[in-house]
């Protein structure tokens, strides 16, 4: 069994980092799984590749090795970095697109968005360009949902029912500047990683059926999922980690022991019978 560790390069690891990680490594040493780690940055627009370095030292500062994949910032090229590889999320494209599963649509946000109902909470695409044949090159590229509900069962949370055709429609896996999504990227490392057990935060539970039509369609199998609790600021909101001040970096600068760092995240994660 192997799962994977993929943090993006849009900030510094933070406590919430912390907390997922305890839970992959965790979870791996429970379920007999490896831990892959692989660098996501698909998006080239949001990336920057000087977090890299300081995402390594941080995770060897707290002893989180991964068993596989990328375990350095000099490791270059590496098929573990998205940004090294985009041949190759191409040619899974291209297969789809030989099998009429994807189209090109020159809808912008805000035309999507003038078609919703009011107080949408995520854009739903109705398909307007679905037949007008449009190239893929220059113009967002979006894959043909499936009709009705995805059913999975969750490691933790039980069996879960989406249906993503109702929830955000047809979605995208590259955009008109061609960068590819999320979604795509992660599903095709995924499956080129030999990945079948996919531990992530709550906040992004809404989403995994996309991902798993996504394996589907390119018949894959469907990893496992196990979906985690976040750590969430006093705000209620979710730690960003575009503020460095919450970054472990800067906590190990102030001072603090690793040890420390990994009791504050069970903290505020509210594991508290350990205060
Ligand atoms: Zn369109």
């Amino acid at each position: 069994m192997i799962t994977r560790f993929a943090p993006s390069l849009t900030g510094y690891l933070h406590l919430g980092h912390v907390l997922h990680m305890l839970y992959v490594w965790g979870m791996a040493q429970k379920l007999g799984a490896k831990v892959l780690c692989r660098i996501e940055d698909h998006d080239l627009s949001r990336a920057r590749p000087e977090y890299e370095s300081a995402i390594f030292e941080t995770m060897d500062w707290l002893g989180f090795v991964p068993d596989l994949g990328i375990r350095a910032a000099d490791e270059k090229p590496s098929e573990f970095r998205q940004s090294d590889c985009p041949e190759y999320y191409e040619s899974v494209l291209q297969s789809l697109e030989k099998r009429g599963l994807v189209y090109g649509c020159e809808c912008s946000r805000k035309q999507i968005a003038a078609s919703q109902p009011k107080g949408t909470e995520e854009l739903c695409y109705s398909g307007t360009c679905s037949e007008k044949g449009l190239p893929l090159e220059g113009n967002t590229v979006r894959f043909r949902t499936l009709e009705g509900e995805t059913i999975f069962h969750d490691l933790k949370l039980g069996e879960q029912r989406q249906a993503p055709r109702n929830q955000c429609g047809d979605f995208s896996l590259r955009d008109r500047n061609g960068q590819w999504t999320y979604q795509f990227a992660c599903v095709c490392d995924d499956i080129r990683h030999s990945v079948d057990l996919v531990i992530r935060g709550e906040d992004i539970l809404f989403s995994t059926a996309r991902q798993i039509q996504l394996f589907q369609t390119l018949e894959a199998p469907v990893p496992q999922y196990y979906h985690h609790p976040l750590i969430h600021d006093a705000t209620g909101k979710k730690l960003s980690k575009r503020q460095r001040s919450v970054s472990i970096t800067s906590m190990r600068e102030a001072g603090l022991a690793a040890s420390e760092v990994i009791g504050q995240s069970l903290l505020q994660a509210g594991f508290s019978d350990i205060a």
